[in-house]
């Protein structure tokens, strides 16, 4: 059994799913308090904004906790939506509003010059203060319609240049040999005062 827990700081369901499954036989990991407010990513970084929600959750259940922040970073849009990327139609904007935001925001963007990256920062805060964090990166281009019917937010049109050419969305797990989420969270691992059972990812 491994020997630590770490509680998910994610209130995000998709993005849990995916934490559970990299840290599957690594670490125990704890669901975050369903009593807790939500914390408020107002920092201008994912690196701040991981701190924000790992420091949250560390404090209100004195256990260790892991965050996640993550982007999408599109090179003909100047770097956005980046750390704006849940809310980039709009505070309440759903999914499908992002998508639909980013592929008319790219509509005369000719497909050479749909680069994008997604990268996500890790965190892990410990109640005496300690902080391990992690970055991960997938480099790929935005497609011009959607494609596939798994994961979630963006992975319908990201397109990883690794891949084969499916989009995230029609990978299924495959996604994470790839994923900006599986390369940080294989990165934090070694970090972590554990022996793993087995490796994320
Ligand atoms: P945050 O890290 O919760 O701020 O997530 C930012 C937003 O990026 C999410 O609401 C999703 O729309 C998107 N996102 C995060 N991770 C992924 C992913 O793995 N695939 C596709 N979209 C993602």
């Amino acid at each position: 059994m491994p020997a630590q827990r770490l509680v998910l700081a994610s209130a995000n369901p998709d993005k849990v799913a995916e934490l559970r499954l990299l840290l599957n036989g690594v670490v125990e990991v704890m669901p975050r308090p369903t009593d807790l407010a939500e914390v408020v990513e107002n920092e201008e970084t994912l690196e701040g904004n991981a701190r924000l929600k790992a420091a949250a959750v560390c404090r209100a259940t004195d256990c260790a906790a892991i965050a996640d922040d993550t982007g999408l970073f599109v090179d003909a849009l100047g770097g956005r939506p980046g750390v704006r990327s849940a809310r980039f139609a709009g505070d309440d904007a759903t999914y499908a509003d992002n998508l639909a935001k980013l592929l008319e925001e790219l509509a005369s963007t000719p497909p050479e010059r749909r680069s994008a990256r997604f990268q996500t920062v890790v965190m892990v805060k410990y109640p005496d203060g300690r902080e391990l964090t992690a970055t991960g990166t997938v480099e790929g281009h935005i497609a011009e319609s959607p494609t596939g019917g798994g994961g979630f937010g963006y992975d319908p049109v990201f397109v990883p240049v690794e891949g084969d050419g499916r989009s995230f969305a029609e990978m299924g797990d495959d996604k994470h040999r790839f994923s900006h989420r599986g390369r940080a969270l294989r990165a934090i691992v070694p970090m972590l005062d554990i022996t793993p059972a087995e490796s994320a990812g």
